[in-house]
């Protein structure tokens, strides 16, 4: 009944034994779950490891190290005669005074070895096992009591004494949770509890039975430091503790850790005594705490932003080396773990000290409050700072600040927004320029474009674009091959080569067919200039396209007229030249029938009329030709006039056939007319000039004689009069220069055939101001009939 006591004692006094319980096993959940581990890692006092294995043993005594009363159970209470209470704190020596035995047993646990004692309390029999308790550090920090009833020998006279104890011992010992071993001076095993099966699966009574059955389950690399342990513990004579692998049945290895004590007898160490415990779960639990620990600390040193932790009581809990090293503060400073202190030193580094000093001491004062501050040091530096509330659970302990150097980052915006108005002022710039640009080439008279290196047309104007018969925005984006098929074969290779070479080529004057103007030959002056950039080279080029038909035209006409001109000139000197040889030809003979009249005359001879008519006839011939120059000049000048009147061609033709008979000895005249008159209304004159003309003509140009034709006849509202001779004729292409002033044919001999070319050019223009049309059918060495018609008089 008793045994049941203790259980229940630390159960119900006063929440206790939950609360061991609670440390104990939360520790194991924070140290697996991480987060907390921090927590965990706090070292457990000795009051609370007094606490913890007396929980562990169902102590009914916890004392420390001293002596004093930690804990004890009402029962014992009752036994030791303090029901009243006010054991705590007191020394056992007074507290267990009813109690020697239980005394004598604490005694020797407080030496560092396992106390056992039996005796009387509140009318039983008890037993006590009083084992020593050490703490994190090695150091004896108190000892637990474990009390059981047991019936006296005297109570139970059949059962042997020892084998009693021995149970009891045994029930006593399993009941701890952990394997209490003993062994002899050469490690042997002399007991080993039955925990050991089930923290190992290790059968207890193997291990004392099989000599090396322990150590071939210690971890092989633990092997030598528990033996080390073990002789040190033996030789002096002290309690050792040590956490080593021990390897279970299965194989897995169980981090345990024990306490060595040596007992003596007669001052020579007899045997070794020890409670093992199972720590894996601790060790794996520390090991996580510490790795995460690490963890967190490299991770805390490494960042690149400065961060301190202050707690409410403005004590520095934490910090890293870029904090110590951004805000220059010294060793001293930090290692004082005072924030006010170190807010001083670092105040003076900022532009403005006190307002910086202001704010931070007002987040001293604990907050949720989330700051954000930007802070501006005297050598330029920029710092942002974050200060956020530090929380455990519910409540807030502290403040982290974290600084970062945003100096460069500033400056690089800075930077960046002033590169971003350059570029925005650029852009606008540009986009002038552009629309200046446009401007500019939309209203030049001359055909302007920008094309790229694959030859498609980037700007273009619309004088340009409308000579491709499109429009600007039709052309832009496409190739010239496509914009002007007709011409590109001729100047995309030479728009090429300007890109290739990135020397420009200009007024190149070039000929040819535009989509707008197919039918037409058009002439432009064209040059290309290439367009580079520093970067990329040559990216395109701008054409210059000027059209120059007009002014190709005009000199194409200069041309002409020039030859006109010169051939003018030309004529002017031949007529010259001839004109003056046939002025002067009559002159010879004329002065020759002068002079021999003015004989004639001078000898008193009757002048003789051959010499009078030949001198007359000469005169006649300067006449003619005076007449025919005058009429020329009249005919350029229009002033010809035309007496007009009736006139009948048979009676005129008789006339001026009648004149010219005696102009020729050699051919034989004839007409031929209609019987009934031929009434023209024109100039009886001018139609008898060009009659004789063109009979002159017909004997001058047929020097050899033959008949000579003139006939007559009607076609219908026409007379038609031709003349015929059986002359040299007139090569074929001379005949359509005939009635030009001054033209003589090719073969025309120039001795005995005088003339100035000017007969054929007064005749057209006689016959065509009397509405009608003089033309001639003509072979050399055959013979030309010159024909005219002339309407009939209504
Ligand atoms: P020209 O004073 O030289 O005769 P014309 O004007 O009368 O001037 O004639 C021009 C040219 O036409 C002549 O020089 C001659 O070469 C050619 N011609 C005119 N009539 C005849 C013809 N009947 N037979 C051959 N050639 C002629």
């Amino acid at each position: 009944m008793f045994a049941t006591r203790p259980s229940q004692a630390w159960d119900e006094a006063g929440g206790v034994g939950t609360e061991v319980e609670q440390v104990t096993k939360g520790d194991m959940r924070r140290g697996q779950a991480g987060p907390d581990a921090q927590a965990s890692s706090r070292p457990v006092t000795p009051h609370e490891r007094l606490l913890q294995v007396g929980r562990g043993l169902r102590a009914a005594l916890v004392t420390d190290a001293q002596g004093r009363v930690v804990w004890m159970d009402e029962v014992l209470a009752l036994a030791a005669g303090w029901e009243g209470g006010g054991e705590l704190g007191r020394s056992c020596r007074e507290v267990l005074s009813r109690l020697p035995w239980l005394l004598a047993a604490v005694r020797t646990a407080l030496t560092g070895e396992q106390g056992l004692g039996e005796g009387s309390g509140q009318g039983q029999h008890l037993f006590a096992v009083v084992v020593p308790v050490y703490g994190d550090d090695g150091s004896l920090v108190g000892a637990c009591a474990r009390l059981q009833p047991r019936r006296t020998a005297r109570a139970e006279p059949d059962t042997p004494g020892t084998e009693h104890v021995r149970e009891h011992y045994e029930s006593l010992i399993d009941s701890i949770d952990g394997i209490v071993w003993e062994a002899d001076a050469e490690f042997r095993f002399t007991f080993v509890s039955r925990q050991a099966e089930r923290l190992l699966g290790l059968h207890a009574r193997r291990w004392v039975s099989e000599p090396d059955f322990w150590a071939r389950h210690v971890h092989p690399e633990d092997w030598g430091r528990v033996m080390a342990t073990c002789m040190d513990a033996l030789r002096q004579g002290r309690t050792h503790e040590l956490e080593f692998r021990m390897v279970t049945d299965s194989g897995r290895a169980v981090w345990m850790r024990t306490q060595v004590t040596a007992t003596s007898e007669e001052g020579q160490p007899v045997r070794l005594r020890g409670l093992m415990v199972d720590v894996t779960e601790q060790l794996r639990s520390r090991e996580r705490v510490e790795h995460t620990h690490s963890v967190l600390r490299a991770t805390f040193d490494s960042i690149a932003d400065g961060v301190i932790v202050v707690d409410a009581e403005q004590r520095i809990i934490a910090y890293n080396k870029r904090f110590q090293d951004m805000w220059g503060l010294s060793d001293a400073v930090m290692r004082g773990r005072n924030a006010e202190a170190a807010l001083r030193q670092a105040a003076p580094l900022t532009v403005d000290p006190a307002a910086f000093v202001a704010h931070v001491q007002a987040q001293f004062t604990p907050s949720a409050a989330v700051s954000v501050n930007v802070i501006e040091m005297k050598d330029g530096r920029v710092l942002e700072s974050t200060s956020l509330p530090q929380r455990m659970g519910d409540a807030i302990i502290g403040r982290v600040w974290s600084y970062r150097d945003v100096t460069q980052e500033r400056r690089a915006k800075m930077e960046r927004e002033r590169l971003l108005v350059a570029e925005q002022n650029a852009r606008e710039r540009t986009e002038e320029s552009f629309a200046l640009l446009d401007t500019f080439l939309n209203h030049a008279p001359v055909g302007l474009a920008f094309v790229n290196r694959d030859l498609r047309y980037l700007r273009i104007n619309t004088a340009l674009a409308s000579l491709h018969g499109h429009s600007r925005e039709w052309e832009l984006g496409r190739t010239v091959w496509e914009a002007n098929p007709l011409m590109a074969p001729h100047f995309a290779p030479l728009m090429l080569q300007v890109m290739e070479t990135g020397l420009p080529m200009s007024d190149m004057e070039m000929s040819g067919h535009v989509p707008a103007t197919p039918e037409e030959l058009r002439h432009w002056r064209v040059s290309y200039y290439p367009v580079s950039t520093p970067s990329a080279g040559v990216v395109g080029l701008g054409a210059v396209v000027v059209e120059v038909t007009q002014e190709h035209r005009a000199r194409q006409e200069r041309e002409r007229l020039l030859k006109e001109a010169q051939e003018a000139i030309r004529v002017r000197d031949d007529f010259l030249s001839i004109a003056a040889h046939e002025l002067k030809t009559p002159l010879t003979p004329l002065k020759l029938h002068l002079q021999m009249m003015k004989q004639q005359a001078t000898q008193g001879q009757a002048l003789k009329p051959h010499h009078v008519d030949k001198a007359l006839s000469q005169v006649s011939r300067l006449s003619l030709l005076i007449h025919d120059l005058l009429d020329a000049t009249r005919i350029e000048a229009g002033r010809l006039g035309l007496r007009r009147g009736p006139v009948e061609l048979q009676a005129l033709t008789d006339e001026v056939l009648a004149e010219a008979r005696p102009l020729t000895g050699q051919h034989t005249l004839e007409r031929v007319a209609p019987p009934e008159p031929l009434v023209v209304l024109g100039d009886r004159g001018r139609l008898a000039q060009v009659l004789s003309n063109l009979l002159e003509n017909a004997f001058k140009y047929s020097p050899t004689g033959g008949s000579v034709r003139l006939k007559l006849e009607r076609d219908g509202s026409m007379a038609h009069v031709s003349v015929r001779d059986s002359g040299i004729g007139i090569p074929d292409d001379q005949r359509e220069h005939l009635f030009q002033r001054f033209f003589r044919a090719r073969n025309a001999p120039i001795s005995g055939f005088g003339g100035l070319g000017l007969g054929l050019y007064i005749c057209r223009d006689i016959i065509e101001r009397h509405g009608g049309h003089i033309w001639v059918d003509t072979r050399v060495g055959h013979g030309s009939t010159f024909h005219f018609t002339l309407p009939l008089a209504p």
